[in-house]
């Protein structure tokens, strides 16, 4: 009879490429999976996250169940949870996949502790980067904090694993412990039915994230170099919320990436694959600092920063921004992109960034929590440092002095205005030449489009030139104080 172990599962939620999963079954053990909702670990990322989470949790249920075995769900602190299901089940040991957050790092460590103390075997595993992050580091030991370098050292290593393959069969346990929940428990799903925008875009799970991958090799990926700006093309492989939870490992993306590069046996298609991956290697990039910097979590890396001016009237602005109104059109549309759709194309969330830290002056962690809020692919890591580098206040940052052009930036970048015409419909009939900038159109082109500035569509919450010159003062103002 083998012993069963517990595998606690957190964003790991897939039973491909796991290797707490996979340590477990070669040691031996009869794994039992877990999932425990601990409200406790902050920040966690808000509605839009839990929807996925919910469905994600109900697609390995079924996976799990499918396998003959189950994911287990409880809901409170973890460490309890671990020793009570370990006593329920005759488990001695826990296995686990390692997160890199400071509050996860700092669970990992107590729950080591306190599973040795009560007799439990704990082992963990590097699961969820490519490389861990004591494990890249420059040559005199310290962390990279310059993206190119990093990437360097990264393409010449490589992941530091294989994928391991997927389990055959799962046996299960006889008796199921007490006070196992259904997913539906968890209450994960928004109220008011915010999320019917969501469902035609997603479908959360291990099956869909390996679908996702694939279609975008044999379809996107050629064209990802040249489109990946553009955001009314989907030509990204919108795989964020999968990586996010684990539905597929950032080593089998590489993996599979390279293979199909080797498959083409062409030089534009290794370009194309090295396009992507590094891409993704900014994942790693962001979840390594976060790591070693882990006050980047609310905090700038750059702590001259603490000291900058932000405005504290913004209430009111916020709010425009918040529900895509700033009369900005590419700041719009990807602001209703992502309440509608739970995501925004990364183009505009620079774009949409920039206007709130610097014409509006507005504390880049107001811009964070609202992500967080209402990302599908909300990530800690991911998301403070994709702030700070629009913001100019973290690692590696856009230089102080870019302040993106929202005008400019969507002629070059949506110059038909497709993306707007499909989020900010009330600009739809506008021709393309004032599609970004309504408010310098004509009287009689926007009388002819059915535009009526206040009334249809807001004119500019701020005036982009002037709100260019105060934040470059500001910024400069930063720069000149001590290190
Ligand atoms: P692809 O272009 O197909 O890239 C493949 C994968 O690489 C992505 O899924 C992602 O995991 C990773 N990746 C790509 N670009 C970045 C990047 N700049 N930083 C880190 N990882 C990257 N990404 C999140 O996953 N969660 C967030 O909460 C998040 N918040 C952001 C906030 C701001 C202000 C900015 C500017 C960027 C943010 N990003 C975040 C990064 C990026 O916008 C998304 O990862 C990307 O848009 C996801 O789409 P995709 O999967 O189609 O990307």
């Amino acid at each position: 009879m083998k012993r069963p172990a517990l595998i606690w599962l957190r964003r790991d939620l897939r039973l491909t490429d796991n290797p707490a999963l996979d340590l477990a079954l070669t040691q031996g053990r009869l794994p039992v999976p877990v999932y425990i909702h601990d409200p406790a670990p902050a920040p966690r990322p808000g509605a839009a996250s839990d929807w996925w989470l919910h469905h994600s949790l109900s697609a390995l249920q079924r996976q799990l169940r499918a396998h003959g075995s189950d994911l287990l769900i409880f809901k409170g602190e973890t460490t309890t949870w671990l020793c009570r299901i370990a006593a329920d089940t005759g488990a001695d040991a826990v296995y686990w996949n390692r997160l890199y957050e400071p509050h996860a790092v700092a669970q990992d460590q107590a729950l080591q502790t306190a599973l040795r103390e009560t007799g439990l075997e704990a082992h963990s595993c590097s699961a969820a980067l490519l490389r861990e992050p004591p494990d890249l580091l420059k040559a005199d030991g310290t962390p990279y904090r310059v993206f190119t370098p990093f990437w360097k050292a990264l393409q010449k290593t490589g992941p530091a694993r294989a994928p391991v393959e997927p389990p055959d069969n799962l046996p299960a346990l006889t008796a199921q412990p007490p006070g196992a929940l259904a997913p539906d428990d968890l209450q994960l799903l928004p109220a008011r039915g915010w999320d019917a925008g969501f469902h035609p875009h997603w479908l959360p799970g291990e099956d869909r994230a390996w679908r996702q991958l694939q279609s975008f090799l044999d379809e996107g990926l050629t064209g990802y170099a040249a489109g990946r700006d553009r955001p009314s093309q989907g030509a990204t492989s919108r795989l964020s919320p999968h990586l996010h939870f684990g539905e597929i490992s950032p080593v089998q993306v590489w993996q599979h990436t390279r293979q199909w590069a080797d498959r083409q046996d062409h030089p534009d298609a290794v370009a194309a694959a090295d396009a992507f991956l590094r891409e993704l290697a900014w994942r790693d990039f962001a979840h390594h600092l976060l790591f070693h910097y882990p006050h980047t979590a609310a905090q700038p890396l750059d702590t001259r920063y603490r000291a900058f001016p932000w405005r504290s009237d913004y209430r009111a602005d916020l709010r425009a921004w918040q529900q895509g109104r700033t009369g900005i059109p590419m700041v719009d549309a990807g602001m209703r992109q992502l309440w509608f759709s739970g995501w925004m194309h990364n183009r505009v969330r620079m774009l949409a960034a920039s206007l709130l830290t610097k014409n509006l002056l507005i504390p880049w962690q107001e811009g964070a929590a609202w992500f967080l809020d209402a990302l599908v692919d909300a990530d800690l890591a991911n998301n403070s440092f994709g702030w700070q580098w629009t913001a100019g206040c973290g690692a590696d940052a856009a230089p102080y002095f870019r302040v993106f052009n929202p005008v400019t930036q969507g002629e070059r970048f949506d110059p038909e205005g497709s993306y707007v015409r499909r989020w900010v419909p009330e600009l739809r009939d506008l021709p393309a030449k004032w599609i970004h900038r309504p408010w310098q159109a004509p009287a009689q082109v926007l009388a002819e489009a059915g535009v009526n500035l206040r009334e249809t569509y807001p004119l500019p919450v701020v005036d982009l030139d002037s709100s260019r010159k105060r934040a470059l003062a500001a910024w400069a103002r930063i720069r000149q104080l001590p290190r």
